[in-house]
């Protein structure tokens, strides 16, 4: 914990993490590290955040100093739970087996919400609600590997997270109405630079805020900036099984809106020749990724190719809202545009392309 003498232990795992880093860009020891990650064992059973306590879900890759020397050896069977239960400080995430300390750390904490504040969502200006801040891992390096360690217990896969000054972070902040208190609540990643133009790399809502929708308002935000930067893309693959849902449902009301906004070259039967490259450029959701959930909402028909290559899909609105339904989707926007800060990551001051009017069209 970075308070009097103990910063020197959060000095030490940052050179420890810097030690894994390098081991990290060696491939024999990345290829170890991934079976590192397989064979071991939950090591951490609880995580008291604040001032609520959660079950961690996967092996966290917390120093040895924490989660000990046995915990990290892959022979044989590992030594299962290490540590019962991890104190984590709900601003800077840094982190103590020891209450005592982390009661000390707490009380002179001051660590602000890092970074800059790029989006507000709803209500924020009334003095509470959501926000989301931008922060540069080559900058807050500290912050950012304690915020991925910690991010480590709920995700299964990535292995992004001792480099952290290739990446951006965008953090998802809760503000309360009445005390004006700050409380990060998830994040997604970014690589600053991706040769896949990857629009996030990990996502993450903290166990006790899922299930509220969240993780579609990240979602959003990474598909309106990627926009704005004029890059098409999409998530990081392969994406985790968490993942895979929530991206099914953000792409499906992304696109279940468009469509049944859009008004039909039949409509008669309700159906609508569509090629898929138009509901892309209307969405900005991948071509590959707005083909694979319409087949997996079960509402397009193949209708061939059009001119060249482009792939037709005949849509049947009725079965797009019945699958709306059974999803229990709303499909009111979930990122609204006049939130960013003026001209946040607008590459060029290029008049975007007035919406076009999305009047719900109710032809049967
Ligand atoms: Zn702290």
């Amino acid at each position: 914990m970075p308070n009097g003498d103990d910063k020197t232990t959060n000095h030490k795992n940052v050179e420890k993490l810097k030690e894994n880093a390098k081991e990290g860009r060696d491939g024999k020891k990345e290829k170890e590290k991934d079976d590192r990650d397989k064979d071991l064992e939950r090591n951490i059973d609880s995580v008291i955040f604040g001032d609520v306590t959660f079950k961690a879900w996967y092996p966290s890759w917390y120093p040895k100093e924490i989660i000990g020397e046995k915990a990290l050896s892959c022979e044989g069977k590992g030594p299962g739970i290490t540590v019962k239960e991890l104190y984590i400080c709900r601003r800077c995430f840094g982190y103590s087996k020891a209450l005592v300390e982390w009661v000390r750390h707490c009380r002179c904490c001051e660590r602000e919400v890092p970074g800059t504040k790029v989006y507000s969502h709803g209500a924020e200006g009334e003095g509470g609600g959501w926000s989301v801040w931008e922060v540069d891992g080559g900058v807050e390096t500290l912050f950012c590997q304690s915020l991925s360690l910690f991010a480590k217990l709920f995700l299964d896969n990535k292995s992004v997270f001792f480099d952290v000054s290739g990446f951006n972070y965008f953090l998802l902040v809760h503000t309360s109405p009445r005390t004006l208190e700050t409380q990060i609540i998830g994040f997604f990643s970014k690589e600053k630079m991706s040769w896949d133009n990857n629009n996030l790399a990990c996502i993450l809502i903290f166990p006790p805020w899922q299930r509220k929708g969240l993780g579609a308002l990240l979602m959003g935000v990474s598909y309106a900036i990627a926009k704005r930067e004029g890059i098409m893309g999409g998530p990081e693959k392969p994406i985790s099984d968490l993942g895979k849902k929530g991206y099914k449902r953000y792409w499906g009301a992304e696109i279940a809106r468009w469509l049944l906004g859009v008004r039909d070259t039949d409509r008669k039967k309700g159906k609508g020749m569509v090629d898929v490259e138009r509901i892309s450029k209307e969405t900005w959701i991948a071509p590959d990724d707005c083909l694979s959930v319409l087949r997996e909402m079960g509402v397009v028909e193949k209708a061939g190719r059009g001119k060249g290559t482009v792939e037709r899909v005949r849509v049947d609105k009725q079965r797009v809202r019945e699958w709306v339904a059974k999803e229990k989707l709303g499909l009111e926007r979930v990122v609204h545009e006049e939130g960013f800060m003026e001209g946040y990551a607008l590459k060029e001051v290029e008049a975007e392309e007035e919406e076009a009017d999305e009047e719900e069209v109710d032809e049967e």
